[in-house]
């Protein structure tokens, strides 16, 4: 039997097991594991790995733990504005959706830009309605809602106020280390790479962004090279994290031209991206990876991050903390 492998994220930041509940804890580690297997189930039978892919990342979108989908953070202007990629490392093609607010799994409106349009990125109201005439499963906005989200941007409203009032910043942009979330501070979004016992190589990556977020910002998540990529050559990979750094260091790529040019293993390229070049910077963040031949990183530079791996064999980790 040929080689296969999934790995998936549900993101990166300060999650410490302090301020963490066994009972939250463990629901976590129950959805991250019910992805897993969802996508796992898919390559077992034979599946493509861009079938894997789509399947873990809805059950996270579908699920309100992750800020992705249902459950995504909330703009500046109380909504849910979410962005998604995919690539086909065999391919190379790629489809991305941004900023869109009714496509309840933003993951399966990046596959049909890829598929069904000869574009790789729609954005906004013209993506929801893309989504609706290829007949994918739109919603309504309410549906995203989660109270949890709704408290974390009143919160960050109040201290953004409180920051601007001393701040000689007049973009109005704050910092996420400045603002009071700093205790909670996690950056959602989901991703998900795999192996096919095809040797196919593919990435996702879902998210709502950053809470607060003005102006129809956009981050790495639906960037391609940035948040997402793959290449049946080198890795699969997707990022979460601080999105402004990841497109700047076009991470995901980096890690693929690293291997491409300079022969890095996938376990060197990524630790280079992610603990040297991002760290420096104050990049706060991380990523899933994997190769061609079903090696696997997961580094982050952050105190934690969801993650987990399913190979071949079965033998599984799911892991959340510095450990
Ligand atoms: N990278 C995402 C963004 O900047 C956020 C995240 O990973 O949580 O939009």
């Amino acid at each position: 039997m040929e080689n296969f492998a999934i790995v998936i994220h549900g993101g990166a930041g300060t999650i410490l097991k302090d301020s963490m509940s066994p009972q939250l804890e463990q629901q976590y580690i129950a959805k991250l594991n019910e992805a897993l297997k969802a996508g796992y189930d898919v390559l077992a039978k034979g599946g493509t790995s861009m079938d894997a892919v789509v399947a873990s990342i809805k059950v996270m979108e579908d699920s309100p733990l992750f800020n992705a989908g249902k459950g995504s953070v909330f703009n500046h202007e109380g909504k849910n504005e979410m962005d998604a990629s995919i690539m086909d490392g065999k391919t190379l093609n790629a489809g991305a959706v941004a900023g869109v607010h009714t496509i309840k799994n933003p993951i399966v409106g990046a596959r049909a830009v890829m598929e069904k349009s000869p574009h790789v990125m729609l954005t906004g109201d013209g993506a929801d309605k893309f989504a609706k005439e290829q007949g994918l499963q739109v919603e309504d906005p309410k549906y995203f809602y989660d109270e949890k989200r709704w408290q974390q941007l009143q919160q960050i409203k109040k201290q953004e106020k409180i920051t601007l009032d001393h701040s000689s910043d007049t973009t109005g942009w704050v910092h996420p280390k400045d603002a009071e979330f700093i205790h909670d501070k996690k950056f959602g979004t989901v991703g998900c790479v795999a192996l096919d016992k095809y040797g196919n190589l593919a990435a996702g990556t879902s998210t709502g962004g950053m809470t607060n977020k003005k102006w129809g910002r956009v981050g790495d998540s639906p960037i391609i090279g940035a948040g997402t990529y793959a290449n049946n050559k080198t890795c699969a990979v997707s990022c979460t994290g601080h999105g402004e750094y990841f497109i700047r260091n076009v991470v995901a790529y980096d890690v693929s031209a690293m291997m491409e040019y300079k022969g890095m293993t996938l376990e060197q390229a990524t630790s280079e991206v992610v603990m040297k070049k991002l760290k420096a910077q104050g990049g706060e963040g991380g990523l899933i990876a994997i190769d061609a031949k079903g090696n696997i990183a997961m580094p982050f530079n952050t105190a934690g991050m969801y993650r987990a791996y399913m190979k071949k064999d079965g033998k599984s980790e799911v892991k959340i903390y510095n450990e």
